[in-house]
């Protein structure tokens, strides 16, 4: 059975992003493969279109330039956030989240989670850059197909793998 719409796929891959050598960032492995409906949206289309087609078995290795996966870094993501954003709910300091470095999850008026990495801490304010971490970097994948098979009626009502 090939990948295509509608198709639920199972892959290992490991991810680097200083070429198909470097470093494994990111990695699924047979025991705990990558699950997703394929052709919905849940994946991205570029690393979608290098899969499709392919059956259980098949391996890949395929590049993603950073315009074709998270894009690249936009300044307007890199916001000043009050530091009084960061107490507690009684108005004491969180000072254990405040390191340069620390991932955050912060959320905006309307409750959306959004993740933030602090870069630089101020008297008053924190300076927190909330551009997707591979933002302007290439993707390189090397992985498997593990299998491929039917969504499930029930799957695609859901929207995601059972
Ligand atoms: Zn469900």
């Amino acid at each position: 059975m090939k990948i295509e719409k509608l198709k639920v796929v199972s892959v290992t891959y490991d991810l680097r992003t200083d070429g198909f050598e470097g470093q494994i960032i990111e990695s699924a492995t047979e025991e705990n493969p990558l699950k997703f409906i394929f052709g919905i949206d849940m994946m991205l289309p570029a690393f979608e279109a290098q899969l499709e087609g392919l059956e259980q078995g098949d391996t890949f290795q395929f590049k993603l330039a950073a315009d074709d996966a998270y894009g690249q870094p936009n300044a307007e993501n890199i916001l000043d956030i009050p530091i009084d954003a960061f107490n507690d709910e009684n108005g004491k300091r969180q000072e254990e989240l405040l390191k340069v470095g620390n991932v955050i999850p912060m959320q905006d008026n309307e409750g959306n989670q959004f993740y933030g990495e602090i870069t630089e801490i101020g008297e008053n304010s924190v300076k927190m850059d909330f551009n997707h971490p591979m933002a302007g970097k290439d993707l390189y994948f090397i992985g498997k197909v593990i299998e491929v098979r039917d969504a499930t009626p029930e799957e695609l009502d859901h929207g995601h793998v059972h």
